[in-house]
């Protein structure tokens, strides 16, 4: 019988998911129909909003198909099979055709949909297996229950800014980059091609996000079936079509934007206006090289600043060896991996964490625990190696380097191996025994 969603919080749990984003919801939701108790406690005051994540890959939609989510979510996005790049005067410079996959996945598609309506219908879902996310709770100390303490020993004492203790057999931290939890365990993260803390630097590409509308009638330079993505000499421009929130104004149309800035470029404001976007649109649209019009922004819906950089934790798992399963900390999400937004990965390898790690704790052992830790840690390096490449594909200057990276992408399209072994790594459904080359 699904229990009754609990109002506040219990003084003890088996499982608790600190953090509710895509990460810590796949997770309780993936626990949660393998009947184990769990509750997901976020410090926000509601889900998050804004602009973040704008895809869910087939893997992902793999993974949620066996919460029942994955038919609901297509329903709420737009499902595309292609994936398009184009240089700076509209021309192909690749098409990833995702229908290819067929053959391996019931999904083959990349599927336009916003992560906070990705978490919306997790949330929803979750409330039905009787779980609600615990706003407003911030863990602020986290600490092993010693021998001498009573019969406890070995769990894990969560204390939260709103004065409240939870006792757990294990934590999920799913709290983000910045993850206590990872903090607590004293599990390092680090850039994986340094092995150094990734610091934020301004050597790092910065990118500009925003949720926005511009009216119609579109130029043909503009697509409204698939995401685009144009490598022009002043780094990349992404667009991706999403279905318009209630009350937009007719005639228009709602597109995730992002573009990387340059060195030279001054620096972005942290929230962008209208015009701001208006004139990155302008200067490197699709087809504004041409001279063609792009289209007038009506409005900025949400926006944002984002430097990119990489991180890895060491491990997604700490497990203590003395007792048992008890004070297990495992990682999930950004709190284990963080990468730049190119290709689509952060949020899909977060669900793919949450579902996974979900049933190796329904399972139990240490040798299920281990195996979620290798295998995810490992997915995570392959989603970081990807986003890489195409940052560095998006941000090559000088106008013989940019010959060669345009040339060298409409080479690889012609080969179907290679648009095959592309598309298999951006859903996530690589084989890792594949030998990925570009
Ligand atoms: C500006 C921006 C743009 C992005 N763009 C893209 C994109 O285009 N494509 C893509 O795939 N990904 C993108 N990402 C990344 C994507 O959003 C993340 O990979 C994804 O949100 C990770 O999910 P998560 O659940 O691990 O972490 P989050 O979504 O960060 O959720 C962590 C949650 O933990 C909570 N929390 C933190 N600390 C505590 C605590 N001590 N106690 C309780 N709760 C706590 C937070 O309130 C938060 O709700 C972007 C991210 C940002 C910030």
């Amino acid at each position: 019988m699904t229990p009754a969603p609990l109002k506040n919080l219990p003084p003890s749990t088996d499982v608790m998911v600190v953090g509710g984003g895509p990460a810590g919801l796949a997770t309780a939701l993936s626990l949660r129909v393998q009947g184990v108790n769990v509750i997901v406690v976020d410090g926000a005051t509601g889900p998050g909003i804004g602009s973040r994540a704008a895809v869910v890959h087939a893997a992902s939609l793999e993974e949620l198909n066996t919460l029942g989510l994955a038919s609901k979510l297509i329903g709420e996005g737009i499902p595309a099979t292609e994936f398009s790049f184009r240089d700076d005067e509209n021309k192909p410079l690749m098409n990833i055709d995702f229908s290819m996959l067929k053959d391996v996945t019931d999904f083959p598609m990349i599927l336009l949909i916003a992560q906070d309506v990705v978490e919306r219908v997790m949330v929803e879902r979750l409330a039905e297996l009787g779980v609600r996310t615990m706003f407003n709770k911030t863990v602020i100390r986290m600490r092993e229950i010693a021998g001498g303490e009573g019969g406890d020993s070995g769990r894990l004492a969560c204390t939260f800014a709103s004065g409240e203790t939870v006792i757990a057999r294990t934590v999920v931290g799913a709290d983000g980059s910045r993850s206590l939890v990872r903090q607590v365990a004293g599990i390092r993260f680090y850039d994986p091609r340094t092995k150094l803390e990734p610091i934020p630097s301004k050597d790092v590409i910065q990118l500009v996000l925003a949720d926005i509308l511009v009216s119609g009638p579109l130029p043909p330079t503009f697509v409204t079936d698939r995401p685009l993505t144009t490598f022009g000499s002043d780094g990349m421009v992404m667009l991706y079509p999403l279905k318009s929130p209630p009350d937009c104004p007719r005639g228009t149309y709602f597109f995730r934007f992002v573009c990387s800035l340059t060195p030279e470029d001054p620096e972005p404001p942290s929230v962008p206006s209208v015009q701001y976007i208006q004139n990155l649109l302008d200067a490197r649209g699709p087809g504004s090289r041409l001279g063609k019009a792009m289209p007038r922004v009506v409005q900025v819906l949400t926006g944002s600043r984002y430097r990119t950089r990489s991180a890895i934790a060491e491990d997604f798992c700490s497990l203590p060896p003395r007792h048992g399963r008890a004070g297990a900390i495992a990682l999930v999400g950004d709190a284990a991996h963080i990468h730049s937004p190119s290709g689509g990965q952060g949020m899909n390898l977060s669900i793919c964490d949450g579902v996974r790690l979900g049933r190796a704790l329904a399972v139990g052992t240490r040798y299920a625990l281990s195996a979620y830790a290798r295998d995810r840690r490992a997915a995570a390096q392959r989603g970081i190696e990807l986003s890489e490449r195409l940052m560095e594909f998006a941000n090559v200057r000088g106008s013989w380097a940019l010959g060669i990276r345009n040339a060298a992408m409409r080479t690889m399209m012609k080969f179907q191996g290679k648009q095959r072994s592309f598309a298999l790594r951006m859903s996530g459904l690589t084989d890792p025994n594949d030998l990925w080359t570009w």
